[in-house]
């Protein structure tokens, strides 16, 4: 038998069990079901003594049947009989009473004979004081034999058993001694386990070999078997992919690029001696390392994150005039529309005279700043495409619109990517391909991430971060409004922002949706955002509709914010008319902007000091950390409202709380991922990764994965081709195979 062999080798005639295995738990071969690994591990050797249960609480203990009951009764709503069986359990401390509710007899009666009296096994469900007796309503339960050593389950199972249990991921139809049986035998038949970790990498971070890890994970001693086994098995994964990553950065700085070093150009020195404020200490030092890198003649790929508002775009201006300066063009890409349009008019703004090349009144050195978006009217477009074609256009702004196979260059040297988690890999590379030969690379995320996913999810790409805010920034406080507790507060809300409008300040009022039942799902050139709104919010009774944009800002006009210049800004507005409203509002003609997200990243007008949130609680973390950095920017105090119709005490409030709780971008991106399943922060789309991910944890596993990053630096800078370990180098290039497959199908 191999890791090659078919599952079916080891389950023999039992087909139930062998197809739950392979429909249920999508396991085909002994391999893959040796690396599907035991959750956790219980002690079966004494039953629980350490129990206190409390009201409300999971348990989960290891307790024996003392007395088992089936009850028939009639369900007095539907008038049809129903069965309950009641089970006693006990354990070294309390005892609990475990009821199932079955719809049929038979089904009742098969519950019962599985836990006759004497049998022994894990109860894990929610605990309830009920006729004071502790209750257990329908209780997960994994009975693993007999208390008196006599029957169970299975008797090579229980002589197997070293006193600890794993209990394994289950499917219906299956139960954890089924696998841990089967595995059991996988085990000592299987020969060929490939070994992927060389002997010295093993000794130098003690790792046990493969087989060993195995035994260890399915059938272990003690706990210090599993912790080693799960370091090795994390470690290999980390390791492979951190090769994968360090292959991929070597191969980038093998290519050649075109230094861009000024030449002798003077826009960036024209710009700095005009810039109405000094650059913070964090702007220099990140300016100047993107200047050296530039001026190399290898493609800079440089990941900038910084907190909210930390003046990410200043500092990649200033690559781009350095590049326009060399005599070559650079692309901004920027998420939506709105956050484009912006950078077009702030950009132009800063540079003034700079940017009127080839106009009349444009200063010597000047460039011209050209946007593109997918819903420009066609002659505009075709004049844009043209600029961008001729080099006119030295730096161009745009969405993914400048994606598109129409859309050439003249002479590409840097792109720079805005916001990047609503970009995937293969969005950029469509860009740098535009390029004749590889051009330079910045990208900036929307919010800080912790230094293992930047290592991870970004691995291929060197990391800066902006850590400080500009001077003068003031603090934003953030407060919920629990309407589900305090109806009166919606009332509070709209007062604080006719306050703060009669201060001669500006709002923000987010909504989840545009009208009725319409969410935004971005804009009409981007993709949906799978991202926005609803991510791991609860249900909602429909008898609470979201609230929509356009049904909101009547209502204030006409009630709480009379007389305040009340205007909308959404998705479905045409380029223009976002255009003018954000124009009007940044000029301050508009005083409470209703909106949704589309102003979520990268809005920057400095007199709006408020921001509300509709409906909080359907907004992700992160979304809402980046929603609260539109206010607190010119230097006055910011305040954010969160108002929810969440219950207290559900993982939405606490979500709420959370963002509450702290301004730390960098804190708060780690409760997020915390939070969510790392799948989704790890999207195949951003890293090509995910199916590579099994046992590591990007956040949990820093420790590891940081020395796997060393591990494949070693290792590469001896033996780039990894010739003296095959199998390692065969996982890698499958890796390498399936990420550049992925590239393929999606372009
Ligand atoms: P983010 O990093 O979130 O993208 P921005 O680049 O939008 O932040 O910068 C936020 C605001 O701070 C802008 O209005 C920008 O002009 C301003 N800003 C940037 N750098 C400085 C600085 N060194 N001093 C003062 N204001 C700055
Ligand atoms: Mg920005």
């Amino acid at each position: 038998m191999t890791p090659d062999s078919p599952v079916a080798t080891v389950f023999g005639r039992s087909t139930t069990k062998r197809k739950a295995v392979e429909d249920g738990l999508g396991l085909r071969t002994v391999g893959e079901l040796l690396h599907h690994f035991p959750r956790r591990y219980v002690r079966t050797t004494e039953l629980s003594e350490d129990v206190t249960p409390e009201e409300g609480e999971m348990v989960t203990v290891v307790g024996e049947v003392a007395s088992s009951q089936l009850k028939t009764f009639t369900n007095r709503r539907t008038n049809k009989p129903g069965h309950r069986v009641e089970v006693r359990v006990v354990t070294q401390g309390p005892e609990f009473t475990a009821t199932w509710f079955l719809p049929h007899r038979t089904m009742a009666e098969r519950e019962q004979a599985r836990m006759a009296v004497g049998s022994r096994g894990l109860f894990s469900g929610k605990v309830q004081r009920f006729n004071s007796r502790w209750q257990l309503a329908q209780p997960h339960v994994v009975i693993f034999g007999r208390g008196d050593g006599e029957g169970g389950p299975d008797e090579t199972l229980a002589a197997s058993l070293k006193g600890l249990m794993p209990v394994y991921p289950l499917t219906a139809k299956l139960y954890s001694w089924d696998l841990q049986k089967t595995v059991a035998v996988a085990l000592d038949l299987v020969s060929g386990v490939e070994e992927e970790l060389p002997e010295e990498v093993r000794g130098r971070h003690d790792l046990p070999d493969v087989m060993t890890a195995l035994r260890w994970i399915h059938a272990p001693d003690d706990m210090d078997q599993v912790h080693a086994a799960r370091r090795r098995f994390r470690f290999a994964e980390a390791l492979v992919l951190q090769l994968v990553l360090a292959r991929r950065r070597a191969a980038q700085r093998s290519l050649g690029a075109q230094a861009r070093t000024g030449g002798q150009g003077r826009l960036l020195e024209h710009f700095d001696a005009r810039l109405p404020f000094d650059l913070t200490a964090g702007q220099r030092k990140v300016g100047a390392v993107l200047e050296a890198e530039l001026a190399r003649p290898h493609p800079m790929n440089r990941l900038l994150q910084g907190e909210v508002g930390s003046g990410k775009t200043v500092v990649a201006l200033r690559a781009m005039l350095r590049v326009v300066d060399s005599g070559g063009q650079a692309v901004l890409l920027a998420p939506t529309e709105v956050l484009a349009q912006q950078h077009h008019r702030s950009i132009t703004a800063m540079l003034g005279d700079l940017a009127g090349g080839g106009m009349l009144g444009g200063a010597e050195d000047a460039t011209r700043v050209t946007l593109l978006t997918g819903s420009m009217g066609r002659a505009q477009r075709q004049a844009a495409m043209l600029d961008i074609a001729t080099g006119e256009a030295g730096i161009v702004v745009g969405t993914h619109a400048l994606l598109e196979d129409e859309v050439t260059f003249f002479d590409l040297g840097l792109v720079v990517v805005d916001e990047q988690h609503r970009f995937g890999v293969e969005q950029r590379s469509a860009l740098t391909g535009k390029a004749s030969s590889p051009p330079h690379v910045l990208v900036m995320t929307a919010t800080p991430i912790p230094r293992t996913v930047a290592m991870t999810v970004f691995g291929d790409l060197e990391t800066s971060v902006l850590r400080e805010l500009p001077a003068g920034r003031a603090p934003i406080a953030t407060h919920v409004a629990p309407l589900a507790e305090q109806p009166h507060w919606e009332e509070r809300v709209w007062q604080r922002v006719a306050e703060e409008v009669a201060a001669g300040h500006q709002a923000y009022v987010v909504c989840p949706r545009i009208v009725g039942d319409e969410q935004e799902v971005g804009e009409s050139d981007a993709p949906a955002d799978p991202d926005s709104g609803a991510e791991g919010a609860a249900p909602r009774a429909p008898a609470q509709p979201l609230t929509a944009v356009e049904d909101l800002a009547p209502q204030l006009r006409a009630g709480p914010l009379a007389g305040v210049r009340v205007e909308v800004l959404h998705g479905r507005l045409s380029p223009e008319e976002k255009d003018t409203v954000m124009r009007r509002f940044a000029a301050g003609e508009v005083d409470v902007l209703v909106a949704t997200t589309v102003i979520e990243v990268g809005v920057d007008v400095a007199n709006a000091t408020t921001i509300v949130v509709m409906d909080a609680d359907r907004f992700g973390i992160s979304q809402l950390h980046q929603l609260r950095g539109r206010v607190g920017r010119g230097g006055l105090p910011g305040l954010c409202l969160l108002v929810t119709r969440a219950e207290a005490q559900t993982p939405a409030r606490e979500r709420l709380a959370a963002v509450a709780a702290t301004t730390d971008g960098f804190e708060l991106s780690r409760v997020d991922l915390e939070q969510r399943r790392e799948g989704d922060v790890l999207g195949a789309d951003q890293s090509g990764f995910r199916s590579s991910l099994v046992t590591l944890r990007v956040l949990r596993d820093e420790r590891t994965i940081v020395a796997a990053r060393e591990e494949a630096e070693r290792l590469l800078e001896a033996d780039p081709d990894l010739a003296a370990a095959p199998v390692l180098a065969q996982r890698v290039t499958q890796i390498e195979a399936s990420a550049s497959s992925d590239y393929l199908e999606k372009a």
